[in-house]
């Protein structure tokens, strides 16, 4: 029969279910399958504490260069910095207005020599720009804060704020900057394959240049994830306990979890001041 042919041919096979995820979602997962539920699975959703000054740091540096960027070349001087910085100021999480002030100048010193190293007239590919690729499985989108072009390659260009510094390993390592690579070599039609962590505080940047097999494994692993949640997620559907089949993963991590509160495993984990990672060590 007509129908049985195309059946067996695979014509009317449904299309297969792609799993649709950001960098961020999966390294949710990879680093605590109950986090992941709390944030992407559980609705409502556990309240999340209160909010950090180290992300509200890291937002408005970011946004402050996005804006650098988007004068015209020649306004993108250091003595623009000021206005833009405070126009993109988040103000949450810090200890009290003298902190905020005193985090304000740092953050501006680092913007001021971050930019006394780049050519105004350079125009990045993308600056927080949004690629998207699909696999097999996975539907895979994210912002990437900047996307240079070099020597006719693309570069994945990571901007960070935190406290320590970065090493080549953790570029090499960073599965996000991976699939942004492959992703923005899908987008734009070129080679990408040089990523880099841009460290604002000590002005260093971590590099690593990826070949097509080490993006390839880091897609696969980014994969296997995929397949782990869409299994968590099936078992939870057929009855199997939430805490089963998302389980924890308590260690330090904990301490800065948005969820501690609701979490038996990370009750006992030390709590931070929503400004600690921010806090200057005292002057000895
Ligand atoms: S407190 Fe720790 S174990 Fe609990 S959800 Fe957060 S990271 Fe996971």
């Amino acid at each position: 029969m007509r129908g049985v042919d195309n059946e067996q041919l695979g014509l009317f096979a449904p299309p297969k279910r792609l799993f649709t995820c950001t960098p961020s979602k999966l390294g949710s997962y990879e680093d605590c399958p109950r986090r992941y539920r709390f944030t992407y699975v559980d609705r409502p959703a556990p309240p999340k504490g209160p909010p950090w000054a180290h992300n509200s740091l890291g937002a408005s540096v970011h946004t402050a260069l996005r804006s650098w960027y988007a004068l015209d070349p020649a306004r993108r001087e250091r003595s623009a910095l000021p206005a833009l910085l405070k126009a993109t100021w988040v103000t949450e999480g810090y200890r009290d207005d003298a902190q905020e002030r005193e985090v304000f100048r740092r953050a501006l010193g680092w913007l001021e020599s971050y930019v006394d190293g780049l050519d105004p007239h350079d125009e990045p590919v993308g600056v927080e720009r949004t690629v998207a690729a699909r696999t097999d499985t996975l539907a895979l989108s994210g912002r990437v804060d900047r996307i240079d072009q070099r020597d006719g390659e693309l570069v994945i260009v990571d901007y960070k704020t935190g406290r320590s510094g970065l090493t080549p390993d953790d570029a090499r390592g960073s599965r996000a900057l991976a699939l942004y690579a492959i992703a923005a070599s899908r987008v734009f039609r070129k080679p990408c394959h040089r990523v880099e962590l841009h460290h604002l505080p000590t002005g260093t940047v971590a590099a690593h240049d990826h070949t097509d097999d080490s993006l390839a494994r880091h897609l696969r692993r980014a994969e296997a994830t995929a397949a782990d949640i869409t299994a968590a997620d099936a078992a939870l559907a057929a009855g199997t306990p939430a805490d089963e089949a998302f389980p924890v993963a308590p260690g330090p991590q904990c301490s800065w979890c948005d969820y501690r509160r609701s979490c038996p495993a990370g009750v006992d984990a030390a709590p931070k001041d929503p400004w600690t990672a921010v806090d200057r060590p005292p002057a000895v």
